[in-house]
């Protein structure tokens, strides 16, 4: 198996360079300024979401052509050292599947300047796990849960793991990884009646609820936009039974619209990545688990740091690759476009 057989682009356009101003930070053609780090530290899932994956999963990277610890760590450093990156997010496929999570998230919080971390997982092992975690450093987690329902979780995941996710989550509040932050996607017809459950269930908690409108990232190609539960949607079916307001404070390049729940302070956000772009306040930029640099989630050309680094380039070498690949960043993914074509790597090697 090759990473072509992935389906994973493995070329980067030569890219003009001559407007960029001298500046060591991720700065692109469009003013923005990448500050956010998303890696995915493995391509692997114990869950098979069906609008995630098949139920036979992927044909998964090979290990050598991963990552290993050290050059994990390096990279990240290096972001973080020259590149000005503040916030680091660790992601997967499923990131609790790595064995060396808990010694790259340490490596990370130890850097001078140490940027603020955090996890965005399944839960399934978090209740294994979340105690570590804490020790090791990382500031907070993120955790899916498209449902309260141990039957449409089954469905949904192709695994008997809901109370799994549910003791993750407990795990997480306990060892103090706040603020808690639940992701949920609403598929029409399946679970997009438990909107208001949803939310009435993590203010209970204290778990702060974001939905997020379902994207075109899957590898069986099966995304309806017409079938996708929209931002507005999510609102409406929240307003049946919750008064939202806008929150006020300033958004900046948080994905997430935020809303006061009946007069607050409790809030809902809803990721309208489809509907409501927000790509001209993107920060991100993307290290996939076998060092690909990607400048966008819907990106379809990738920079490889992996063979460079393998071939003994210096630190300022891969600087230079970066900040060029994040000056040729585009200006949005494009969704609403006639020609928009969905990215060949899938959501679960990109990360979310
Ligand atoms: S990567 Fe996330 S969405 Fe995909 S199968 Fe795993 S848990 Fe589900």
């Amino acid at each position: 198996m090759t990473s072509v057989d992935l389906g994973i682009p493995v070329t980067r356009r030569t890219v003009d360079t001559s407007a960029r101003p001298d500046t060591p930070y991720l700065v692109d053609r469009f003013g923005r300024v990448a500050t956010d780090l998303r890696v995915s530290l493995i391509d692997k899932c114990n869950l098979r979401c069906t609008y995630c994956m098949p139920a036979e999963g992927l044909p998964w990277m090979k290990r050598s052509e991963m990552l290993d610890t050290d050059e994990m760590i390096r990279l990240i450093s290096l972001a973080v050292r020259e590149l000005g990156v503040t916030n680091v997010r660790f992601t997967g496929g499923e990131p609790l599947l790595r064995q060396d999570l808990v010694d790259i998230i340490a490596a990370t919080g130890s850097l001078p300047e140490a940027p603020r971390t955090s996890l965005t997982t399944n839960g399934i092992n978090l209740g294994r796990f979340a105690e570590q975690l804490a020790g090791s450093g990382l500031d907070r987690v993120n955790i899916s849960l498209d449902t309260l329902d141990r039957e449409t979780f089954h469905g949904l995941t192709r695994r008997d793991r809901f109370e799994d996710v549910i003791a993750g989550l407990e795990a997480a509040k306990e060892h103090g990884l706040e603020p808690v932050k639940v992701n949920s996607v609403l598929l029409r017809g399946i679970n997009d009646h438990e909107a208001c459950d949803l939310l009435r269930y993590c203010l209970d908690r204290g778990y702060q609820l974001r939905f997020i409108e379902q994207m075109p990232l899957d590898p069986q190609h099966g995304w309806d936009r017409a079938e996708m539960v929209t931002a507005d949607e999510i609102l409406r079916l929240l307003g049946e039974e919750f008064s939202l307001t806008p929150h006020t404070a300033e958004r900046g390049s948080a994905p997430a619209e935020r809303w006061l729940v009946d007069g607050g302070p409790a809030t809902v956000g809803v990721i309208g990545s489809v509907t409501r772009p927000f790509c001209a306040t993107c920060d991100r930029t993307r290290l996939t688990a076998d060092g690909q640099l990607r400048s966008c989630l819907f990106s379809q050309t990738e920079t490889n740091l992996r063979e460079p680094m393998r071939e003994g380039v210096d630190d300022a070498e891969l600087a230079t690759l970066w900040r060029e690949t994040m000056w040729a960043k585009a200006a949005g993914h494009g969704m609403d476009r006639e020609d928009f074509v969905q990215p060949t790597r899938p959501m679960s090697s990109i990360g979310g």
